[in-house]
């Protein structure tokens, strides 16, 4: 439940501790920042060490980091069984793949479901023992418009593994539903990160136009007229971390200033 400090601020997620993988930048680290705001303790990962360290000098107290391979399993199960016991756990990590099923490749197929999938698998496999031994326990799930929810081109490979994240989600929630979990999944549209950057340069580069024009056609198909912050991705998962959001689970979270209505 929300307490009350000193301040006299509603602290939304105050006692509970969280672990979030992908958390060294964009999504994750806004994520980890306003959890740590709310008064969570947080477990800040990342396979970026560098990231880490530039995220913990700007938190004391209340964040520990730990450089995390997703992909790695018995690394998977050490940082959860480090963290203590849990009662959010946020699953980040993702990758990007660019192209179509006729340019996708075995690898490629592969390297998205081990990081953007497996991974989950594993952090809700090594989590959920003691969230229901606790009766207690929100998951989030970052996934994506482009899954089921909306074919968008050049995402085919990305798109399966989103999907993929939803149907483990919905899987999940159900299993657990009745065991004082709740398991849902965020599903952002386009969203202003370190690595939508480097796609815009990547594949403005590929077809041969200017960054200002590939950016240009990503703001134009919002409604909104500009893409997501990284903010507003994390007051969402905020909301579905905390007790306000005790009769949601099993959802695919839509946040994506109306790309997909
Ligand atoms: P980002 O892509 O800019 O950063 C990704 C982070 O993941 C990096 O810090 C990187 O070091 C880390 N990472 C990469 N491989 C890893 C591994 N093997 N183990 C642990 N960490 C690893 O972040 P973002 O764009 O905010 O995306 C975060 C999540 O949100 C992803 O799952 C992405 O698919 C999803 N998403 C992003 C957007 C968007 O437009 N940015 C839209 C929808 C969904």
């Amino acid at each position: 439940m929300c307490a009350i400090r000193d301040d006299h601020r509603m602290y939304r997620l105050n006692g509970k501790r969280a672990f979030i993988t992908a958390a060294g930048q964009g999504i994750g680290r806004a994520i980890a920042e306003r959890f740590v705001d709310e008064g969570a303790f947080v477990t800040a990962t990342d396979i970026n060490a560098a990231a880490l360290n530039d995220l913990a000098a700007s938190y004391s107290g209340n964040l520990a980091t730990a450089r995390l391979d997703v992909t790695d399993r018995a690394s998977v199960f050490a940082a959860i069984a480090d963290a203590g016991e849990l009662d959010i756990l946020v699953n980040c990590a993702g990758w990007v793949h660019n192209g179509d099923v006729l340019t996708a490749t075995d690898d490629e197929w592969q390297f998205g479901f081990d990081l953007n999938c497996r991974s989950t698998f594993w952090t809700m496999q090594a989590a959920l023992p003691s969230m229901r031994a606790r009766h207690t326990g929100s998951i989030i799930n970052i996934a994506s418009v482009a899954s089921s929810l909306k074919g968008v081109p050049g995402r085919f490979i990305y798109s399966a593994t989103k999907a993929a994240v939803i149907g483990m989600t919905k899987a999940a929630a159900a299993d657990y539903v009745a065991e004082g979990i709740r398991v849902n999944a965020i599903c952002p549209g386009t969203v202003d990160s370190p690595s939508w950057r480097a796609r815009v340069v990547s594949q403005a580069a590929a077809a041969n136009v200017e960054e200002d024009e590939m950016r240009a056609s990503f703001v134009g198909r919002q409604p909104m007229g500009r893409v997501g912050t990284t903010a507003e991705i994390a007051q969402l998962a905020v909301y579905l971390a905390s007790d306000e959001s005790s009769f949601t689970t099993g959802q695919a979270h839509v946040i994506d200033g109306g790309w997909n209505m």
